[in-house]
């Protein structure tokens, strides 16, 4: 089948690269020449696990192509993705400036029946505003009458890091329709679009347009509700002297709760939760309603994302001059080099403003790191003499006065722990992702402080890391 999928990004990069590999002929298109330039000459721009070598192959089969010309990508195909950036406005809504200026490009280069589909992060009402903004173009083109065409929302569900694994094995495919004379051809070019990535057709779930694209907010805004639960049933934890992580295992066991997203830490940031759930409560504010569940899980977040600098600050006063500090992990999560809303954005910038020293260290971000910081500081951050990127983890740790974990990467999981007690000045580890025993900090002499974790009886004996199961067999 013909593609074309406009927006070289996480989403469209991923999308167009796995259906190439299920053997579809894709054409991507950006209107970024840099972009595309770097991936004709066989350049990923993004980090993401696999991505690079399915770009290859599938370039070298012939089957992804990438362009800067609207007219050839559209030219090229049967069913357009869109794919590009919702980013937020200043009041919190979705900013449809690139959805609508690439429904627009797509309208005055169309010659013959297309299928648009809005794969991008949009509120209810959109795909309605893509179809009239197509319709517009045809009409003062004077070809709407000859070049018919349909619009489906396509709500994208997948995770960065494990991107191309969740686009190639979806849980579901969420497509949204409209009951419009194109129905009938539509759903059987979408169904042929995802035949080869569904198990069986019944995991495509077909909708309208309005529950399509809510559902992909109720589902963000669902996932972000549980970190803000854990995390907020951490802080109690920590003063109760009980700990998350059996927490964790008790309720996640529960079939009707499950496992996934239950993890305290330092907040969620990224691309979407933020956004996402901020875009929410603005859709239901202006039909005169509030998502108090969805506020209150922001407004957690937010403080969240401090949790680290509050623990720093109440060691060693709000006065941080002369003081260093190790950051391990910069990107919002492992695997990517997302800085969207990363947590350690906010904390680099608190201890700077405290006169703090920073090293930082991450494995595939800190170019991405440095730009976002320079953005956020209103300089380069090169030119901040009290921030340096280090060479490689244990380097971070010269001089510093506390470890700061703010992204569970798994070379820091298996990191010498021992190796970096010997390279900080103080043995200090602020763990904003729970990855380190509590039994070893422990037995090491490490300060260990996690996030919602039993630390008093770890450091006090020794024996914390008892499983949840050992710990609930032995108060019995
Ligand atoms: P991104 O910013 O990484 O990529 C967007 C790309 O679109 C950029 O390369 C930009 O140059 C290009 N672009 C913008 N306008 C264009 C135009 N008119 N013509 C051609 N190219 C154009 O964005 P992303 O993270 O891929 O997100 C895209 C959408 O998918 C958003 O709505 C987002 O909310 C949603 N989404 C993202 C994720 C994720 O994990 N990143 C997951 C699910 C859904």
């Amino acid at each position: 089948m013909k593609i074309a999928v406009i927006g070289a990004g996480y989403v469209g990069l991923v999308t167009a690269v796995c259906l190439s590999e299920v053997g579809h002929d894709v054409m991507v298109v950006d209107n970024d020449m840099g972009r595309i330039t770097l991936l004709q000459a066989g350049t990923v721009p993004i980090h993401e696990p696999g991505l690079d070598l399915l770009i290859t192959n599938n370039a070298a089969a012939g089957r992804l192509q990438f362009t800067a010309a609207m007219s050839r990508a559209v030219d090229h195909a049967e069913v357009i993705f869109i794919a590009v950036g919702t980013p937020p406005m200043e009041d919190g809504s979705a900013d449809l400036r690139y959805v609508l200026s690439a429904a627009g490009e797509i309208g005055r280069v169309m010659k013959s029946f297309k299928v648009i589909v809005n794969k991008s992060t949009v509120p209810v009402g959109s795909a309605a505003l893509v179809h009239s903004e197509i319709q517009r173009v045809l009409q003062d083109r004077d070809v709407a009458e000859s070049v018919v065409f349909s619009v489906t929302s396509n709500p994208e569900f997948l995770r960065e890091g494990d991107a191309i694994a969740d686009f190639m094995s979806p849980d579901r495919v969420v497509i949204g329709l409209s009951n419009d004379g194109h129905y009938t051809r539509t759903k059987a070019l979408m169904e042929k679009v995802y035949q080869p990535l569904v198990a069986s057709s019944e995991q495509i779930i077909w909708m309208d347009f309005a529950s399509s694209e809510l559902t992909k907010y109720a589902a963000n805004a669902m996932l972000a509700t549980r970190i803000s639960f854990m995390n907020e049933m951490a802080t109690l934890a920590e003063k109760v002297g009980a700990d998350i992580d059996c927490i964790r295992m008790g309720i996640g066991s529960d079939k009707r709760i499950g496992k996934s997203f239950l993890q305290a830490g330092t907040g969620y940031g990224g691309s979407c939760f933020p956004k996402d759930t901020k875009a929410l409560v603005q859709s239901a504010h202006a039909r005169g309603l509030r998502m108090r569940v969805v506020e209150a899980v922001e407004e957690v977040n937010n403080a969240q994302k401090n949790i680290l600098v509050d623990a720093v600050v109440e060691r060693f006063g709000e006065n941080l001059r002369g003081r260093q500090f190790a950051i391990w992990g910069l990107a919002f999560k492992p695997n990517t080099n997302d800085m969207r809303e990363a947590p350690s954005r906010v904390v680099i910038e608190a201890l700077l403003r405290r006169g703090a020293k920073i090293a930082a260290f991450d494995p595939v971000a800190m170019d991405e790191a440095a730009r976002v910081l320079s953005d956020d500081l209103g300089l380069s951050i090169a030119r901040v003499p009290q921030f340096s990127f280090a060479l490689d983890a244990m380097s971070a740790l010269a001089n510093a006065d506390a470890l700061l974990v703010l992204t569970e990467w798994d070379e820091f999981k298996q990191a010498d722990l021992a190796q970096v007690k010997h390279a900080l000045a103080s043995p200090i580890v602020l763990d904003g992702r729970n990855i380190f025993s509590l039994t070893e900090t422990a037995s090491l002499g490490l300060v260990y402080q996690g996030i919602g974790r039993r630390n008093s009886l770890a450091q006090a004996t020794g024996i914390s890391a008892l499983t949840p199961l050992n710990t609930f067999a032995e108060s019995d």
